[in-house]
């Protein structure tokens, strides 16, 4: 088993010439990266500019055995306060070209799902309205197959041109990885998952398909979709969204506010009071502080209801 001690100096020299000098930092602290604004600092952020960088800077990791982790725009990330040892590929919006051609939409992965729906407005092209409140990258999108108001990221994608790892080798190293488009049929999507997710596919860009509209009818339903957003969530807040998964026959903010737990808190962590589903940073609040509400919530709902709740937010790095 290859053991990992630290970046090396050959390998940030490798990682440097990957994406460029310019595009990487040292100890970046992952709280400028995160939505809940927590999160402690990363060895190595780097930020590539196009998708020959992120696949040279992923095989400069996948030879080296280096721990890499590719973060969007931290929407569903919990970063643990003592940060990430390992090198971040950060995926937004330096890689962010949109194109429209036709009735597709073409995006690199570090596009926000935001800024796809008004270029596909702007064109007159209709599928994205649900999802654009989502503070996902293309990238973060298609790894959980983001959804909203009974629509998903599937629905309106074509394909995923992705980076597929390379196999690990007997010392624990892995072997450059390949580029491979696949069509979404290929893709195994299902509610909060995908074969990108359990097979650690790097979404390098993605083609929507989307269908003629009426920009004025797409941009009132964007509207709305926003307005019922800001109604029920507590958007003016740091989160992560909904903190746990939807569990089946059940809506775990109506199990959290049923089990009194709504305005619970631990340090600066609370569970908001205006959508129990959600834990929101009031000011300060650590990763330890986040967890430990998550993991009160869980025991509590457990026992009141027997329901088990699944995080959504994914924990990563050191606590
Ligand atoms: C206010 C608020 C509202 C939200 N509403 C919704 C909602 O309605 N529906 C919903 O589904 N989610 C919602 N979320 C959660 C979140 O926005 C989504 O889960 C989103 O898909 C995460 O995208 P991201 O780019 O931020 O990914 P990140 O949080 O950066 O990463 C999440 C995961 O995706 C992986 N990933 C990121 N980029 C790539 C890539 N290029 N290739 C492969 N894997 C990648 C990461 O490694 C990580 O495992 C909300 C969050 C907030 C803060």
């Amino acid at each position: 088993m290859h053991e990992y001690d630290r970046i090396s100096d050959e390998v940030l020299c490798a990682l440097g010439a990957a994406v460029g000098d310019d595009n990487l930092q040292l100890f970046e602290p992952m709280s400028q990266h995160t939505t809940f604004q927590i999160g402690g600092p990363a060895d190595v952020v780097v930020t590539p500019t196009d998708a020959d960088a992120v696949v040279r800077a992923l095989d400069v990791c996948a030879i080296a055995g280096a721990p890499v982790m590719v973060v969007g725009n931290g929407s569903d990330l919990l970063v643990g306060d003592r940060g990430i040892r390992g090198v971040v590929v950060l995926l937004r919006d330096r890689f962010a070209d949109i194109a429209v051609d036709g009735t597709r939409i073409r995006a690199a992965a570090g596009a926000l799902l935001h800024d796809v729906a008004l270029a596909a407005a702007d064109a007159e092209l209709s599928g994205l309205e649900p999802l654009w409140g989502i503070p996902a990258t293309v990238g973060g999108a298609c790894h959980m197959n983001a959804g909203a108001y009974d629509a998903c990221t599937a629905d309106v994608l074509e394909s995923v041109r992705a980076y597929v790892p390379g196999p690990v080798l007997s010392d624990g190293t892995r072997a450059r990885g390949s580029v491979r488009t696949f069509a979404v049929s290929e893709l195994a999507m299902g509610y909060r998952k995908s074969r990108i997710h359990d097979e650690g596919l790097i979404v390098l860009e993605a083609t929507f398909a989307l269908a003629p509209g009426n920009g004025r009818m797409i941009r009132v339903e964007m509207d709305d979709y926003q307005r019922r957003r800001e109604e029920k969530q507590p958007l003016d807040m740091a989160s992560a969204g909904s903190t746990f998964k939807r569990p089946e026959g059940y809506f775990a903010g109506k199990l959290i506010m049923d089990a009194g737990l709504r305005g619970a808190s631990v340090g600066a962590a609370q569970v908001s009071e205006k959508h129990c589903g959600f834990v929101v940073n009031t000011g300060g609040a650590t990763a330890a502080d986040v967890n430990a509400l998550i993991e009160h919530v869980r025991d509590e709902v457990r026992a009141q209801f027997g329901v088990e709740l699944e995080p959504e937010v994914k924990r990563i790095g050191e606590f």
